[in-house]
């Protein structure tokens, strides 16, 4: 009998021990909490100021909405898709990405009957089967914003001024690549010239490049092959396809951004992949005085004019949406040393001696807690220097030691971390008093 072979890569088959991660998956642990907590504090804030709601989407989907959607043809949809059949037999997906699931939610609450444009915002996991590498994952975390109901240019430029305030805040320089695709027209158009543009060269062409030719021929422009930059030199450029409706939209985007001073190249091979996309499309990247994690983008976006309707929502429904890698802009951060403190401000440490004390500082701790003093304990430890060491190591201000004779007699010790002072106090008062000291 033939041996069986397994297509799967051999590092893979190696990894897939239980007691360790899917390869391109991780845990984000405490100590990174800090600055995952300031990136989503400061999205979560601008989509606010900006009059974005928070919408939160399942992660599974019926799969081919993002078939539909994204394309057939595109890497996300061909290789990419966590796709399975749930035990209905319904064939269904891991989000890849988002804007296909607004444009769902959009149609299906009926959103087309309140004032327009209906603006969005969510952050959450996205998953694709894609090649592990830094800054590259199978599940990642997006912030993103849609505005749907409008095609004004205006909105284009606002969505990438608070995506540039969002990495002001954050420390970050970046620039944003830009560039319009027009209608689908146009795009249909372009695409033929080309294919027709890059066959002289077939021979030139590696594998890779071969098959997109045939296959997703604008990804041709993003290709890294070797020999492309130059082909590209002389290729078609989208820009001169153009309708006038498109250039004019074009040109108030740019009016705008230069308004508001956004740091922006025009970039006329940039087209992004996904099949929804038409008229302005962007992407954000590091500017090149600050260190570049890999010459990854941050996040990108454009318009998808023709989605809403294509997935039989109502004519003329503008949108336009971006999203944001997380795991990227965090990266960039630890790599320019933007980092945050580790552990949580602690300002009283509670400290017991015997089980007595145990019992009771449950109860005072709760007492602190609730009057939102920031508290720690270490139940697990004995000795009252090992306590104090742990106290210190956190930087509290404030211990509180409770021994036997304290829990009979209704008190407990307050001692100054600094000067090592102690006091007998009112166990019901202190409280208040701790409140005092650290208020001074
Ligand atoms: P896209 O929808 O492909 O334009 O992705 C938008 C942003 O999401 C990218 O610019 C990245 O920052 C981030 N992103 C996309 N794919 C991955 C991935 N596999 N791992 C980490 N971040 C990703």
């Amino acid at each position: 009998m033939p041996k069986k072979t397994s297509n799967k890569d051999p590092e893979e088959v190696k990894k897939t021990k239980i007691q360790t991660l899917l390869r391109g998956f991780r845990d984000i642990l405490p100590e990174e909490q800090a600055i995952w907590d300031r990136v989503e504090e400061v999205a979560a804030r601008l989509s606010n100021d900006y009059s974005y709601g928070r919408i939160r989407l399942p992660i599974l989907e019926k799969r081919n909405l993002f078939e539909r959607t994204i394309g057939k043809g595109t890497d996300i949809v061909e290789k990419e898709l966590f796709a399975f059949e749930d035990q209905g037999g319904d064939k269904v997906a891991m989000r890849p990405e988002a804007t296909a699931q607004i444009a769902r939610a959009y149609i299906e609450h009926g959103m087309i009957n309140k004032p327009q444009p209906v603006k969005l915002w969510y952050f959450g996991p996205m998953f694709r089967y894609d090649r592990p590498q830094a800054g590259r994952y199978r599940q990642f975390w997006q912030w993103g914003l849609e505005a749907l109901g409008s095609d004004d240019s205006i909105l284009d430029a606002q969505l990438i001024l608070i995506i540039d305030r969002f990495f002001k805040e954050l420390g970050l320089n970046v620039v944003f690549k830009i560039n319009s695709l027009g209608t689908v027209e146009t795009r249909r158009e372009y695409v033929m010239e080309l294919v027709s543009y890059f066959k002289q060269f077939r021979k030139k062409l590696s594998e890779v490049d071969k098959k997109r030719l045939t296959k997703n021929p604008l990804r041709l422009l993003d290709s890294k092959e070797e020999g492309m930059a130059e082909l590209k030199v002389d290729a078609p450029q989208i820009v001169d396809w153009l309708d006038d409706d498109s250039k004019q939209h074009f040109m108030k985007v740019i009016e705008y951004l230069d308004e508001a001073d956004v740091a922006y190249e025009l970039d006329p091979f940039l087209v992004r992949g996904l099949d929804y996309y038409n008229r302005t499309v962007f992407e954000v990247v590091l500017a090149s005085d600050d260190n570049s994690v890999a010459q990854n983008a941050l996040g990108g976006g454009g318009r998808y004019d023709d989605l809403i309707p294509q997935l039989g929502g109502r004519e003329e429904v503008g949108a336009i949406g971006a999203a944001i890698g997380i795991e990227r802009v965090i990266l960039a951060m630890k790599e320019k040393g933007i980092e945050f403190p580790k552990q949580r401000k602690v300002d009283v440490f509670f400290c017991q001696l015997g089980d007595a004390a145990r019992r009771k500082g449950l109860l005072v701790f709760e007492e602190f807690r609730k009057a939102s003093v920031s508290i720690a304990e270490a139940f697990g430890k004995g000795s009252l220097k090992a306590q104090l060491e742990a106290a210190d190591k956190q930087g509290a201000k404030i211990a509180l030691i409770l021994g036997q004779k304290e829990v009979l007699d209704e008190t407990i010790i307050v001692r100054d971390m600094d000067s090592g002072a102690q006091e007998i106090v009112d166990v019901k008062k202190v409280v208040e008093m701790v409140k005092k000291q650290l208020q001074k």
